[in-house]
C-alpha cells in the first residue's frame, strides 16, 4: 500500500523542503520505495536541495498537460525518485494547481511512499497539495509564531479529512525562549513525533546540493530524521544502527 504523505506548515522556512528530502533519503535507507514530489509550485527548492534544477521535465509541465508523469519522474542517486517543479516563472501559466489530487492518485502503487513538499501558508496551492493527500505531518520550529501558524493548518488539514500523523519540530538550539515539547502538543492537540536539532550540516548539504544522509549520515540531524523514518516504517529505532555507522563505544 502507498502512502501518500504531506510535510506541510504555516509558516514558511520552517523545514519543510529539507525534511522532505531526507525523509525520502532515510525510508529509503530501511528498503522502501520512495517518491519525493515538489509540490511547491510557486517557490519551489526540492530539485535545488537534490541537484535535480535541470531536470528537462516538471511537475509544472505535468500540471500544462504537456508532458505524461512518467516522463518528469527522476532518479536520485540515494536511491529514491523525484519528480522536481520548474523554477522557471513562465511554467506556471496554464498550470492547473487542482489537478494536484489526479497526480498523486496516479502515483499510488509505484512506492511505498510518496513525499509531498508545499508551500507554506493557507493559500490556493497549499490546499491543492493537501487535498493530493492522505497523510499529513505538520512541520514547524519551536517558536510561538510557527506553532500558532501550524494551528492554523492543522485546522485546514482536519477539514480537508487529512489524517495528521503529528508535528515535527525542527531547528531546536535548546535556548530558553523555545516551546517544549510538551507545551507544543498542548497547544497543537496533536504528538510531536520528532525533535531535529539545529544544524549546522544542513546548510553545508543545501549547498553541496546533497541529502544530509548523505553529506552528514551522523549528524543530530540526521539521526533524527533516521528515527522518524524507523517510526513511519514502524520499525525500532535500534534497527537504525545497521544503517549509521557504529559510535566509538558500540565498536568497543
Ligand atoms: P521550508 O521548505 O519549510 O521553507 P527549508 O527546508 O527550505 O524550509 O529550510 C529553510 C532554511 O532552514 C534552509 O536554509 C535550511 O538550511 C535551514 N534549516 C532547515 N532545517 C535545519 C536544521 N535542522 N538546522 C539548521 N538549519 C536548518
Ligand atoms: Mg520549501
Amino acid at each position: 500500500m502507498t502512502r501518500l504523505i504531506i510535510l506541510t506548515s504555516g509558516k514558511g522556512g520552517v523545514g519543510k523542503t529539507t525534511l522532505a528530502s531526507n525523509l525520502a533519503a532515510a525510508l529509503t535507507d530501511f528498503g522502501m520505495k520512495v517518491i519525493a514530489v515538489d509540490a511547491n509550485l510557486s517557490t519551489p527548492n526540492l530539485a535545488l536541495h537534490l541537484g535535480l534544477h535541470l531536470a528537462p521535465y516538471t511537475l509544472h509541465d505535468v500540471l500544462s498537460g504537456k508532458t505524461k508523469l512518467e516522463k518528469a519522474i527522476y532518479p536520485h542517486p540515494y536511491g529514491f525518485k523525484v519528480i522536481p517543479a520548474s523554477l522557471g516563472l513562465n511554467d506556471l501559466k496554464g498550470v492547473d494547481v487542482a489537478k494536484l489530487p489526479e497526480i498523486s492518485l496516479r502515483l499510488l502503487g509505484k512506492a511505498d511512499f510518496i513525499i509531498l513538499d508545499c508551500a507554506a501558508g493557507l493559500g490556493r496551492e497549499a490546499i491543492s497539495a493537501l487535498s493530493a493527500s492522505d497523510e499529513a505531518i505538520i512541520v514547524t520550529n519551536p517558536e510561538l509564531p510557527a506553532v500558532t501558524d501550524a494551528l492554523r493548518i492543522l485546522k485546514i488539514a482536519e477539514e480537508t479529512k487529512v489524517k495528521v500523523i503529528g508535528v515535527v519540530v525542527n531547528r531546536i538550539k535548546g535556548e530558553k525562549h523555545e516551546l517544549t515539547k510538551e507545551e507544543i502538543e498542548d497547544l497543537l492537540g496533536v504528538p510531536v513525533i520528532a525533535e531535529i536539532p539545529e544544524d549546522e550540516n544542513v546548510s553545508l548539504s543545501i549547498a553541496a546540493r546533497k541529502t544530509l544522509l548523505e553529506f552528514s549520515p551522523d549528524s543530530p540531524a540526521s539521526r533524527e530524521i533516521k528515527k522518524l523514518a524507523a517510526r513511519l516504517c514502524g520499525v525500532k529505532y535500534k534497527d537504525c544502527l545497521l544503517y549509521t555507522s557504529p559510535s566509538p563505544r558500540d565498536r568497543g
